[in-house]
């Protein structure tokens, strides 16, 4: 693993000009570079996968409010996307789920959170 120690080791090397050992010192990093981002794709596959698995996905924010989507895809519109308030999203990271203000009785056509009692149209 890269590390400062080994960056300070490379440093050293460098500085008293011992050109070979500071090549053999770069390409160790390089090496090391290279199994470090495999193993950040990889991290970022099994991430992607658990989020998936557990049915979590990504927000998008259509300027109102937010909805989730899966990566890669269209906002779908089915219930389980939302809408989610942003209030809530934005300060708390809580996915609070809207509720339809209109079909409620009230005469602002809009989204209700019932957590934050906002009203979003
Ligand atoms: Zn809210």
């Amino acid at each position: 693993m890269i590390s400062i120690e080994r960056m300070n080791e490379l440093w050293e090397v460098v500085k008293k000009g011992a050109t070979l050992d500071a090549q053999e010192k770069v390409i160790e990093l390089r090496e090391e570079m290279v199994e470090l981002r495999t193993i950040n794709l990889e991290l970022r596959e099994a991430v992607q996968s658990l989020q998936q698995r557990l049915g979590l996905r990504e927000l998008a924010f259509d300027g109102v409010v937010y909805w989730s989507e899966l990566p890669g895809t269209e906002k779908p519109r089915d219930p389980a996307s939302g809408p989610f308030c942003p209030s809530c999203v934005d300060s708390d990271s809580k996915r609070m789920r809207l509720q339809d203000h209109w079909n409620k009785g009230y005469t602002i056509e809009g989204w209700f959170c019932p957590a934050c009692d906002r009203v979003f149209s």
